[in-house]
């Protein structure tokens, strides 16, 4: 706000330095001063209504001159021709002058100039001709005079305008003349270099974005420039000097698309949600006029168009200001800067339709009215615009986080279900490992899980030089258990037995396993013989040393042991001290069971 108020002040500061250096004439126009520029008033007019009369018919009609009271000479929109008169006397040294009509769009100004000698030189102007038909190739109307010092000239100016009739004049100076024009002509430079900086920015951010908001805000700001510079008479000097008939019909056309797109940009700007359904109908129906209105331009005379789109600018201004104020108060972002932005265009343009309509004189503040106005509204609303930017920046920033951190979440979870489901799998793994070696009578190892670690155990034992025992152990006579008391109470029986054998083991890695029916096995690894059959002497022992109890019935058991023990040469022995073992078994069989019996070499 601080920034509006600054550019407020400078532009009333420019404003005032124009207004000092432009001083209101009487009707004759004495040029005392060469440095000073006259800005023509009190002057005196005739209202030909039938477009008829001539130069000679003008000034033989001696009392027919009226007075023009106001400041400038401004008869708002009629068919008439107006002709104007005064007379100028030049009282300075200086004898090149300069008249200028500094209003771009009046049809034609034909300027006749009449010196001390009745010699009448005529220049004729206007925008229905093309532009290099001007005696000074300006985008404002201006006739160069040559005035010697003590001289007078008579100037009579006709002007016939479908436009607003308004004929400011100033007389000039022409060095001063050309050296203000420069500033003039700088000063709508910044103008429009400002706002075409301002569209081609946005028009980036639009290609970035993909938001239509951007799209309509530039069409609106082009289109003004396209209409500020058709009616200040800059497009027709630079765009199309030849094409009179498009040089009308652009400023109502290209005032339409300002007011179209300024609708465009502010229901989506304002993302306007109207409380209640007509209030949605009118403002979709103002778009739609709007569109229709621009082709009905193409068709109907510049003289009506011109009072329609200026009627519907003031109105598409107001309404955009109620929309911003409705959206304010619904709570939307940036409304508030955007009501600010319409508020000075609005300003702006009404003083520029009131001036057209002849209510209010033509000065510098009320011709730039509207340049002012729309240049501080389009500077607002690309702050409002950046605005936006920023919190929609940080709203996708907060929803990026938010997705981080969701997805973080996410990641975690699937982490630690998977670890989870690791540890079962391999718990799972286990128990079937386990289950996979294990005989499910005796709970001992099973043959598969033996002939593994014989072969580990002889490997080892084959590279490292040291004894490996094998013992062979079988219950006597475990059939004849089977016969008398059925198999329920062999299976005991073989649980217990099973349970003394491997009550004999010492080392961790001594291995008893479930051989095959009633037969153990037992591996000794780093054991010799005598170790060996110590160990087969004490199973002996111990199976036969007390009755078994198998469910009522107690049974005297034994078994007999086959013991081979040595130090293999090679990794695949397994089978062979298996052989071995079964030949001592058999051996103890022979031998009267519950014995041991060995062979070997360590
Ligand atoms: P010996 O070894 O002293 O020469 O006589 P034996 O009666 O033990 O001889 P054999 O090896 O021929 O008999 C083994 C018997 O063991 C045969 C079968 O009925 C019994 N048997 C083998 N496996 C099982 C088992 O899992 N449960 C039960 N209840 N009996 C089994
Ligand atoms: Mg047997
Ligand atoms: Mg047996």
């Amino acid at each position: 706000m601080r920034l509006i108020r600054q550019i407020s002040v400078l532009l009333s500061f420019i404003g005032i330095l124009f207004f000092i250096s432009v001083a209101a004439q009487a009707a004759t126009l004495v040029l005392t001063s060469q440095d000073q520029n006259y800005l023509l008033s009190g002057i005196n007019f005739i209202e030909d209504k039938e477009r008829s009369l001539s130069l000679d018919d003008i000034r033989s009609l001696k009392g027919e001159w009226r007075i023009n009271e106001n400041e400038t000479f401004n008869k708002g929109y009629n068919t008439s021709a107006w002709w104007l008169n005064f007379t100028i006397d030049n009282q300075n040294s200086n004898s090149d002058w300069l008249l200028e009509i500094s209003y771009a769009v009046l049809d034609y100004v034909d300027v006749f100039i009449v010196d001390r000698n009745g010699q009448v030189s005529k220049s004729i102007m206007g925008d229905k001709l093309p532009f290099n038909a001007r005696p000074i190739v300006h985008r404002y109307f201006t006739v160069p005079m040559t005035i010697p010092q003590s001289e007078s000239v008579t100037v009579y100016i006709r002007v016939v305008s479908s436009s607003s009739v308004q004929v400011p004049i100033t007389v000039w100076n022409k060095r001063a003349f050309n050296a203000a024009d420069i500033g003039h002509t700088a000063i709508q430079g910044l103008y429009y270099g400002g706002l075409i900086i301002i569209a081609i920015y946005n028009l980036l951010i639009y290609f970035a974005l993909r938001e239509r908001t951007y799209l309509y805000y530039v069409s609106y700001v082009l289109s003004m420039v396209v209409f500020m510079a058709s009616l200040n008479g800059w497009a027709f000097q630079f765009l199309w000097p030849y094409s009179v008939d498009w040089n009308d019909m652009v400023i109502l056309l290209s005032l339409d698309l300002v007011v179209l797109f300024g609708l465009l940009f502010t229901h989506r700007f304002l993302a306007f949600n109207p409380s209640s359904r007509p209030l949605w109908v009118f403002a979709k129906t103002i778009v739609i006029i709007c569109v229709a209105l621009f082709f009905v331009f193409m068709v109907i005379p510049y003289s009506i168009g011109i009072r329609i789109i200026i009627i519907y600018a003031v109105f598409g201004c107001f309404w955009a200001l109620v929309a911003g104020v409705i959206a304010w108060r619904q709570g939307r972002q940036s409304a508030g800067i955007y009501v600010a932005a319409w508020s000075w265009l609005l300003i702006g343009g009404v003083v520029l339709a009131l001036n057209k309509f002849h209510v209010f004189p033509r000065n510098i503040y009320t011709d730039y009215a509207a340049q002012i106005g729309s240049l501080i509204e389009v500077l607002l609303l690309s702050f409002a615009m950046a605005e936006r930017i920023s919190k929609e920046k940080t709203l996708r920033f907060a929803a990026q986080k938010e997705a981080l951190l969701i997805q973080k979440q996410a990641n975690e979870e699937l982490e630690e279900r998977v670890a989870a489901r690791t540890i079962e799998l391999q718990d799972a793994n286990k128990k079937l490992q386990t289950l996979s070696d294990t005989d499910q009578l005796t709970g001992l190892k099973n043959r598969r899980y033996l002939n593994q670690y014989i072969d580990k155990e002889i490997a080892r034992g084959a590279r490292y030089k040291h004894g490996v025992a094998v013992l062979l152990i079988d219950i006597d006579h475990f059939k004849s258990v089977n016969d008398t008391y059925g198999h329920l109470v062999g299976d005991e029986c073989l649980q217990e037995v099973a349970k003394r054998i491997s009550g004999q083991m010492r080392w961790p890695t001594d291995l008893v396993a479930r051989y095959g029916g009633e037969e153990f096995c037992m591996v000794l690894p780093v054991t010799g013989l005598e170790g060996a059959v110590t160990v087969a002497e004490r199973v002996c022992e111990k199976v036969h040393a007390c009755v078994v109890n198998a469910g009522d019935i107690e049974l005297e058991t034994s078994v007999s042991v086959g013991v081979y023990a040595a130090v293999p040469t090679s990794a695949d022995q397994g089978n062979e001290f298996l052989t071995f073992a079964d030949e001592a078994l058999y051996q103890a069989k022979e031998n009267g069971r519950n014995r041991v019996e060995s062979k070997g070499s360590v």
